[in-house]
């Protein structure tokens, strides 16, 4: 079956026919009156074609068709189409056939260099697309373009502080707003040295974060960690206060160290308090709170058992299949309230669907990710406030 290809380039080799180059109109010739000569690179790759070689085909076309200024369009033209159907060795073929001419004019090298950087991003080869757009990026009119991708590279290749330094760049060119990309590479940095034990360094991170971003949660979540890992109760506690007061998507990974820092200090009193404050300003969290207790199994504290009895009790579809008001009152002897068991099912279901969901893309993950995997877009994530029981449904059945 012939490909899509060998149709583009039977295309490309037809109209150059119709154009006069087959002829050899535009070679240079003694005698004018002449009957234009065959252009043997024509047929060659005519037959190329026929017989379904399109590499060999292209290698014609790129021999026949020099690159000047009349044909170099056609040339970034077929490059740029390879390149979106996913065939990046012929484009790359294309491109640099492209930047080899030695009388190529800047501009048109760059045109050259930058979509060269582009196949090399396509093929994965992110060390000679990361070459080649810093070339750039140090000064054609593709700057800020070269800056913009450069970061995307660093991020995949998970090197912050040259994010941080292309993102600066980019700022100063005057290009869109980075300061949450810098402030993640930051808190980046910020996680990574902590774990490596140097908390002196992950603060000054956090502190680097917070001064491009001030409001940044992600900064206030990595510094709040960091007091519990040096055992700063205090600090931790005022930090993962103020994250579940001023928002409510980082509830579910502030609340369980909450718990556990008040747990642990065997201050569940001052724990109660807490929550009931919270609850009295903003009423609209206790679903969240009952969902982040029941995922991560938080039971034996009044305040939160009560929003997951009120949470179990109100949920639409667990309704559909148990009458809990009536389970509870012929409760068995095993001592364990209707309320208790479904709690612990409601667990086990809730740990086995994604708790999280990027809200530009609908990717969906059990832990927050910061970055989403697949639309690449930062903190876009948010945490679902409902046990997904068409998830679990769907999930048993396939299983
Ligand atoms: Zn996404």
């Amino acid at each position: 079956m012939p490909t899509d290809s060998t149709f583009l380039l039977a295309a490309l080799f037809l109209l150059l026919a119709a154009a006069g180059w087959a002829m050899g109109r535009f070679e240079e010739r003694d005698e004018e009156d002449a009957p234009p000569p065959l252009n043997i690179d024509y047929l060659k790759g005519l037959n190329f074609l026929l017989n379904e070689q399109t590499d060999q085909a292209l290698e014609h076309f790129l021999k026949m068709v020099r690159v000047d200024d009349k044909t170099i369009e056609t040339h970034f033209a077929l490059g740029s189409l390879f390149r979106r159907r996913g065939e990046v060795d012929r484009a790359i073929r294309i491109h640099q056939n492209i930047i080899a001419r030695p009388d190529l004019a800047a501009e048109q090298r760059d045109q050259g260099l930058f979509s060269l950087a582009k196949d090399y991003l396509a093929a994965g080869l992110l060390d000679r697309a990361e070459s080649v757009f810093t070339r750039l990026a140090d000064g054609s009119r593709y700057q800020v373009q070269a800056l913009e991708l450069l970061c995307g590279i660093y991020e995949q290749e998970r090197e912050w502080e040259k994010a941080i330094d292309a993102g600066q760049r980019l700022e100063v060119l005057g290009g869109k707003s980075l300061a949450l990309q810098i402030a993640h590479y930051y808190c980046e940095l910020a996680e990574a040295a902590a774990s490596a034990g140097d908390f002196a360094a992950a603060r000054q991170y956090v502190k680097n974060a917070q001064a491009g971003r001030p409001r940044t949660m992600r900064g206030a979540l990595t510094r709040a960690h960091i007091a519990r890992d040096t055992e700063d109760n205090k600090t931790a506690l005022r930090l993962y206060h103020r994250i579940i007061d001023e928002n409510t998507y980082l509830i579910a990974e502030a609340l369980p160290e909450i718990v556990a820092i008040y747990s642990r200090e065997n201050q569940v009193a001052e724990l109660e308090e807490a929550l009931q404050a919270l609850l009295a300003k903003h009423p609209d969290r206790a679903s969240l709170v009952a969902y982040t207790a029941i995922v991560n199994d938080i039971g034996g504290i009044p305040v939160i058992d009560e929003c997951v009895e009120r949470y179990m009790l109100d949920e639409p579809t667990l309704g559909e299949f148990v009458d809990l008001q009536q389970l509870n009152e012929n409760a068995g002897d095993d001592g364990e309230s209707a309320f208790i068991k479904v709690r612990r099912a409601l667990s086990k279901l809730a740990a086995r669907t994604p708790r999280y969901q990027c809200q530009e893309c609908g990717f969906s993950s059990q832990r927050l990710l910061w970055q989403c995997p697949s639309c690449r877009d930062w903190e876009t994530q948010r945490p679902a406030s409902r046990v997904q029981f068409d998830t679990v449904l769907q999930h048993s059945i396939t299983n």
